[in-house]
């Protein structure tokens, strides 16, 4: 069976951010599967048709984005995007399960119960692994319950794509920054995916650790894998605790900043550290933490009410999130950009120190995924000299260790 070149030079570069695309537009050539580093990564069973590879080229994050502002306001940071609010969802239940705000939960309902679309795809704990993520087709908002809040950990809901296809329904997609990126150049070659996939909805994304995250937050918190019944990530407040619930109905638990910073983001893949769109440019709509952060990012309280940034890209996104709010929903307040960068010091340091690191993997030459209209000289120039070259440096060496 021919290998597939597009594949080869996404592995040969760790390139993959396992958003299911491939699998998803070739199911009966490729399967998702979890590695053993704990990744879902596609694994080819059968030959790809001709003309595949330059179809995946066409969509696959790992090789490449491209990004077009067409007409909209396009900062240099941030990307395209006509409003952004703080806001949050009026359902008190919503917005305690939420990650943030319950913002996105709140819109994915609005468009439920407005007849935009009659399903929404999303992401849920899997039933029988609840370290897991699996991809679900919901018109019932009864199962946001279950859907609502982050979970870090791996997720590759285009695999689904033929099951939304097959079901016929309009939907409402939810993924991360790279999946939303994928959707929409898919989408973009697809009319039938286009006409069954008219919204995309996304979040601010650090990165996605491997399956083996979570179980060093279970080791931390002294609990045996098979003891546990349900896990939470976070949500249930604001950031809310990781939470194992286990067989006898007890629950271990652990900070956000101890679970994320101890252990999770040690655990994240490559391609996240190569991301230059950690925020959904691809997306109609997206929602991140509005926290007030310390100098590393972490939230400077323990718990709050949860606060969502809510950012709409499109006109479309600023029409849901308008709806959303005159329905009584989502609730919104002015927000001023000017202070995104401060609240968000990761995503804008990976930003910045990215044009360094694809430089440092260029040299050696490894594979890099072709970016395009995301500004990286422009914001490369906001790091400053001596920043760029610890970030060339460190690249460097990381990638000649591995
Ligand atoms: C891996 C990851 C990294 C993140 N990094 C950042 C960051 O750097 N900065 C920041 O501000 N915010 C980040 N977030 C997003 C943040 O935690 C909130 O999701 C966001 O603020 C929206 O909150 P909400 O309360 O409005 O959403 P909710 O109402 O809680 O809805 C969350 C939605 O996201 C979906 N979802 C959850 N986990 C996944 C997943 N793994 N894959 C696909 N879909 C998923 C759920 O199905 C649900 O539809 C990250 C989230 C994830 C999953
Ligand atoms: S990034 Fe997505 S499309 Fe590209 S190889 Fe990985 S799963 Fe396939
Ligand atoms: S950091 Fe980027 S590549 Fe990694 S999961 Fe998030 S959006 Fe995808």
């Amino acid at each position: 069976m021919g290998a597939s070149e597009a594949l080869d030079r996404v592995a040969r570069g760790s390139l993959c951010a396992g958003c299911g695309g491939c699998s998803g537009v070739f199911p009966e050539a490729i399967s998702m599967r979890m590695d053993d580093g704990g990744f879902l990564r596609p694994a080819q069973i059968a030959p790809l048709p001709v003309g595949a590879d330059t179809r995946i080229e066409a969509f696959c994050p790992g090789l490449g984005q491209s990004v077009d502002a067409v007409g909209r306001s396009d900062d240099r940071m941030w990307g395209p995007y006509r409003q952004a609010w703080s806001g949050w969802s009026t359902n008190a239940d919503q917005r305690h399960r939420g990650a943030s705000g319950g913002a996105l939960t709140a819109i994915l309902t609005h468009l439920l119960r407005a007849g935009v679309v009659q399903a929404v795809v999303q992401n849920a704990p899997d039933a029988r692994n609840p370290l897991a993520n699996r991809t679900v087709l919901t018109e019932d908002p009864a199962c946001f319950a279950t859907t609502a809040g982050s979970r870090y950990a791996p997720s590759a809901p285009l695999d689904a794509l033929p099951d939304i296809l097959a079901d016929g329904r309009r939907v409402a997609f939810v993924g991360k920054p790279c999946d939303a990126a994928a959707l929409a150049a898919i989408r973009a070659k697809d009319p039938a995916v286009a006409r069954a996939i008219p919204v995309i909805l996304s979040f601010f994304c650090a990165g996605v650790p491997s399956a083996k995250g979570a179980q060093g937050i279970l080791e931390a918190l002294e609990v045996s894998e098979a003891d546990v019944v349900a896990f939470r990530y976070r949500g249930k407040g604001w950031p809310g605790r990781a939470t194992a619930t286990l067989t006898d109905g007890s629950e271990r638990s652990m900070s956000y900043r101890d679970s994320w910073g101890d252990i999770l983001s040690k655990h994240v893949q490559h391609r996240c550290k190569i991301c230059a769109d950690g925020t959904g440019m691809a997306a109609d709509l997206v929602c991140a933490d509005a926290w007030q952060v310390d100098s590393q990012g972490y939230p400077m309280f323990e718990e709050e009410d949860g606060i969502s940034l809510v950012m709409a890209r499109t006109i479309l996104g600023e029409q849901i999130a308008l709806g959303a709010q005159a329905a009584g929903r989502l609730a919104l307040d002015d927000f001023d950009m000017k202070t995104l960068q401060a609240l968000q010091p990761g995503q804008r340091d990976r930003r910045r120190g990215l044009r360094a690191r694809l430089a440092a993997l260029r040299l050696l030459g490894r594979p890099v995924p072709d970016y395009r209209g995301l500004h990286l000289k422009a914001v490369s120039r906001q790091n400053g000299l001596r920043r760029n070259i610890r970030n060339f440096m460190g690249t460097l060496k990381r990638a000649l260790r591995s």
